[in-house]
């Protein structure tokens, strides 16, 4: 199929310098130059003024004015603007040290002007700007509300030359591709990009073969790969091009689906699972008896994991739910289950005060269910520990919970001094405290522990850490995500309030007048300090300042990193005894405790925390009847103006819409979404390394819908063709074949 395409080298305009620097793009044939789409277009209806661009720009500066809502516009206003102008004036700044700076006055019909302005290549930039010429500048615009200032700094630009500025006037919409240093220093300018693509469509338009069923495209209303490509690179109005690039991400993601499909399929298909009876006596006997109904989103997730059990397929399900939500009465459940169909099941907490809790809560929830849970944490006494490692090894213990000791010593042989009985079920809480290859070595004990057989036991990873749902769908692959999006009824919304430094007071004062009604608060403060001493230091003051200036009259905890476990330990149990009326706290509090007393939470220099964070930390008051407060409390400035200068506009922005976020939504997901559209999908995770995959199409903040659909869709392909034989799908298997290589193995699982 790819060679009947025109080699790039024969098109009317390429000589052998210029192919080669398409060569070095991966364009090598017709097919390929179609491929390289515009990045944006030149359209009069959706170019700005630069009157307008400031007026919008200036919307969001105000933190009065500023909104969690805007966070769309938000979205286009970082993505970039594109503008034309005409060059005003051209100056260049020296300083002290060699360094230059260049600015240029660019002006439009509007009375706003604007500044462009190169800390780098000033020399080129300086040589090719030309006074009074006109340029296309995309850039992402920074505005100073006082001096109405207006900049771009290192946009984009583009000569526009006569033709161009023809074609614009007369409403033709232009394309603009993106271009490189390399395609430029082979002659290739952006008019010359525009007439060959057209070329190319010329030649081969009719050659392009769709890949997709007709229904399918149908169904989802996409146009076939040909005219996508008409209308991307020779568009008549600007909702085609809209139309076409949806089809080219469908694809992207089909394909992406397609093998994470075969992936799991592969998977499945080879590895024997427990099965498990998901009808349960027990069950039953704790559901009838529990002093709430579940939600349905509860049980909706615990039909899934039925589905599961009952498949004898190993399950290796994300459980994704914001705190509070109630995921885990649903592992016990599943717990239940597991146990009665003759299997000992593991819980894992990331630390040892929420294995405890785990512990009592669990065995009170089966009082008289005849299930024996037993406890493996760090530091029990060896009597104690060989006693339970006994009760493990029997298969008398049914449910073992427990922390990292869950992995057990090791022997002088080199193995693991704990011997599980027939598991089941691993259940791990909290997950991103936990990595993939802890999971793969539970799994692993899991199988021993059924001898011969090497069972693979089902696995349910809980966590509290809300992402997108995009984001789930591509990174965990591997992974069946169920999600509880629904708080229990009887919860009340936690009250956000964003705050100034100096009516810290204030609030203070509420803290106090929780505390006279019993209740307990939080005051959390980010740690900013180089040095662990340093940070001790800042930590211990902090406190004594509270203790001594504020609150003398009531009793203090002081819960830091520096720490050890067990002082950590103490101190929140402390805490949950009532023994501290206010805990302060770095971020260490972060991670599941549960004070259902605790009422207020007061988060000083919120601005320095992540959006992840704050949720994290706010979801730890709210978990009682009484409402809950969370106030976060950040520097005066942001009430007037955020920011001075123009470089810090776009970081105090992005901050205060974190804050109005929080105040604005308790919904986890909702909030994961915004943190994504601020921070790329690439850092919400925390790590580069995630695993995330790279997109030339596809937006992962903005093409939710498109990602649902492709996925549906590949799945169901591979469900009902796993090897891609039927005629309906040849070509398919062709243009997957084209696109991922034949090398991979795809299609020759068994
Ligand atoms: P998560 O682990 O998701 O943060 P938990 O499972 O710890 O949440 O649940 C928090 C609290 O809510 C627990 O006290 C639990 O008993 C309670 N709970 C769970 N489900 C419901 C429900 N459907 N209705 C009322 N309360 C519930
Ligand atoms: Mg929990």
């Amino acid at each position: 199929m790819e060679n009947t395409f025109t080699p790039i080298q024969f098109l009317k305009g390429v000589g052998p310098k210029r192919a080669e620097a398409f060569i070095g793009l991966g364009i090598h044939t017709t097919l390929d130059l179609l491929r390289y789409v515009p990045r944006a277009y030149l359209d009069r209806s959706s170019i700005f003024s630069l009157a307008s661009l400031a007026e919008r720009c200036r919307k969001q500066t105000l933190f009065s004015e500023l909104k969690s809502d805007d966070i769309v516009s938000e979205v286009q206003y970082r993505r970039e603007a594109t503008v034309i102008v005409r060059v005003h004036a051209i100056r260049r700044q020296e300083f002290a040290g060699g360094r230059k700076m260049l600015i240029v006055t660019v002006r439009d019909d509007s009375p706003q002007a604007a500044e462009l302005v190169f800390f780098q290549q000033v020399g080129y930039y300086e040589k090719v700007l030309q006074q009074d010429g006109t340029y296309v500048v995309s850039g992402n615009p920074e505005f100073e509300e006082r001096f109405r200032k207006l900049q771009f700094h290192h946009p984009t630009i583009e000569r526009v030359n006569d033709e161009d500025e023809e074609l614009f006037a007369k409403g033709v919409i232009v394309p603009q591709y993106p271009m490189t240093k390399e395609l430029k220093s082979a002659g290739i300018w952006m008019a010359l990009l525009r007439r060959l693509a057209l070329t190319a469509l010329e030649y081969d338009g009719d050659k392009i073969e769709e890949c997709f069923p007709a229904a399918m495209l149908g169904q989802y209303d996409l146009p076939e790969l040909g005219r996508a490509f008409a209308a991307l690179h020779a568009p008549t109005n600007l909702r085609e091009i809209g139309w076409a690039k949806r089809r080219l991400k469908f694809e992207e993601l089909f394909f992406f689906e397609m093998i994470l499909a075969l992936r799991r399929r592969g998977n499945r298909v080879q590895e024997q699972g427990v099965t498990i009876e998901p009808r349960s006596t027990k069950a039953r006997t704790l559901l009838d008896r529990l002093p709430f109904e579940l939600t349905s989103a509860q049980k909706r997730v615990l039909n899934e994991i039925a589905d599961d059990f009952r498949s004898g397929k190993p399950m290796n399900r994300l459980l994704q739910g914001d705190v509070g939500s109630g995921k885990t009465i649903v592992s016990v459940f599943a717990m239940l289950m597991a146990v009665e169909s003759g299997f000992q099941t593991l819980i894992m907490a990331p630390t040892e005060i929420l294995a405890e809790q785990h512990y009592r809560g669990i065995s009170a929830l089966f009082e008289g269910l005849g299930v024996n849970v037993v406890q493996l944490v760090g530091g029990q006494k060896k009597k104690v520990r060989a006693s339970v490692q006994e009760e493990i090894a029997s298969g008398r213990a049914h449910i073992v919970v427990g922390t990292h000791a869950l992995f057990g010593g090791m022997t002088s042989k080199n193995e693991s001094n704990l011997v599980y009985h027939k598991i089941g079920l691993i259940v791990i809480d909290e997950q991103h405290r936990f990595g993939v290859m802890q999971r793969a070595k539970l799994r692993s004990m899991a199988m021993d522990s059924h001898g011969e057989e090497r069972l693979v036991p089902h696995i349910l990873v809980m966590s509290a850490t809300p992402i997108p749902r995009t984001l789930s769908m591509t990174l965990y692959g591997d992974l069946d995500v169920s999600i509880i999006n629904e708080l229990p009824k009887n919860r009340k919304p936690i009250r956000t309030k964003i705050i100034f430094e100096n009516e810290l007071r204030t609030y203070f004062d509420f803290i106090r007048a929780e505390v006279a009604k019993g209740r307990q608060a939080y005051i959390v403060y980010p740690l900013v300090e180089q040095s662990e001493k340093m940070e001790l230091k800042s930590a211990v003051e902090h406190y004594e300042h509270l203790q001594t200036e504020i609150f003398g009259d009531l009793r203090v905890g002081l819960l830091h990193g520096q720490m050890l476990w067990y002082e950590k330990d103490d101190v929140m149990k402390a805490f949950y005894r009532r023994e501290y009326d206010i805990l302060v706290a770095t971020t260490v509090i972060e991670v599941g405790i549960d004070v259902p007393n605790a009422t207020v939470m007061l988060i000083e220099n919120a601005e320095r925390f992540g959006l992840a964070q704050l949720h994290q930390l706010r979801g730890r008051v709210g978990r009682g009847a009484e409402q809950s407060y969370c106030f976060l409390a950040t520097k005066d400035h942001f009430r007037y103006h955020i920011g001075k200068k123009p470089e810090e506009l776009s970081a105090a922005r992005a901050t205060v819409l974190r804050l109005k976020t929080m105040e604005d939504t308790n919904d986890g997901f909702k909030i994961a979404e915004v943190d994504m559209t601020l921070r790329g999908p690439g850092d919400i995770l925390g790590t580069r390394q995630s695993g995330m995959p790279e997109f030339r199409y596809t937006d992962l903040v903005s093409d939710g819908d498109i990602i649902t659909m492709a996925r549906r869709e590949a799945f169901a392909v591979i469900e009902a063709d796993p090897h891609l034989r039927k005629p309906e799908h040849q070509k398919l298997r062709a243009a997957f074949l084209a696109s991922y290589g034949s090398g991979h193995g795809f299609f020759d699982v068994a």
